[in-house]
């Protein structure tokens, strides 16, 4: 086991797949098998996006249900990991770049919940939020991931939940995919086993397709924030690595 906590992004498609057993529910609760037990999960999920950066601090977050119209199952469903306010509050203390600010009212959001509901089922790991501050660009969300890295050295895994080509416009609910979004995700997939990360900071001015892959960011965002995790000793690995419901991509990434 190395000494640093490996860092994870989760393509986490449908919040379907919190209840759901498929193999992206299944490639969840294997990844939670093979990482080394996280001392605590701080999570940028795609679902909390706000003024300003802010981390949850709460003792008990609540399972947040930011969706509308499925089934009731998934409304029933609890994650009642316990927060970790000191955590939060050193977060804070060690972030140089902006003002993090503590929050008491989000909680947990599908983004975080339904992966972590199958990764780690007992929710006895103490899960932290941090939210994407929507005024800012690409590099600002890079550049705070890098004044993280300190935490992979404390056994805390930072998690980025989104997916890194969503356009739901265009999706439809079976397991096709466009082409496009295929050949956009392998793009990023090579840029990523490149360490190409200025090229993916710069997502934008990667062709004509780019907009139609990634037309709002924050999907596509704690990418970024995982990416900036990357030490030279690092190994990447990808996992569910499809594009389903048309145009989103649940490829996820494993780093360390
Ligand atoms: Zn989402």
């Amino acid at each position: 086991m190395s000494e640093l906590m490996p860092a994870l992004f989760v393509g986490h498609g449908s919040p379907m797949n919190a209840i759901e057993d498929n193999e992206f529910s299944r490639g969840w609760t294997a990844v939670g098998k093979e990482l080394p037990r996280p001392r605590a999960i701080l999570c940028v999920s795609a679902h909390w996006e706000t003024t300003g950066t802010r981390i949850t601090a709460m003792d008990a977050p609540s399972t947040i249900y930011d969706f509308a119209g499925f089934p009731q199952p998934l409304y029933e469903r609890r994650y009642p990991a316990p927060g970790a306010p000191d955590l939060a509050r050193s977060i804070k203390q060690a972030i140089s770049d902006t003002v993090v600010h503590l929050d008491y009212g989000w909680g947990l959001d599908h983004g975080s919940w339904s992966v972590l509901g199958r990764m780690y089922p007992e929710a006895d790991i103490p899960v932290l939020q941090l939210s994407l501050d929507f005024d800012q660009p690409p590099a600002f969300h890079y550049r705070l991931g890098r004044n993280l890295k300190h935490l992979r050295r404390q056994g805390v895994l930072i998690m980025g939940s989104g997916n890194m080509v969503h356009n739901l416009r265009v999706s439809r609910w079976d397991d096709t995919a466009f082409d496009w979004a295929k050949e956009f995700d392998a793009k990023l997939a090579a840029l990523i086993l490149e360490g190409d990360h200025s090229a993916l900071v710069s997502y934008e001015t990667l062709g004509s397709t780019a907009p139609k892959a990634i037309p709002t960011n924050e999907h596509f965002l704690p990418l970024l924030y995982v990416l900036a995790q990357q030490e030279q000793s690092d190994t990447i690995s990808f996992f569910c690595k499809k594009v389903t419901m048309g145009s989103i991509s649940m490829r996820s990434v494993l780093i360390g």
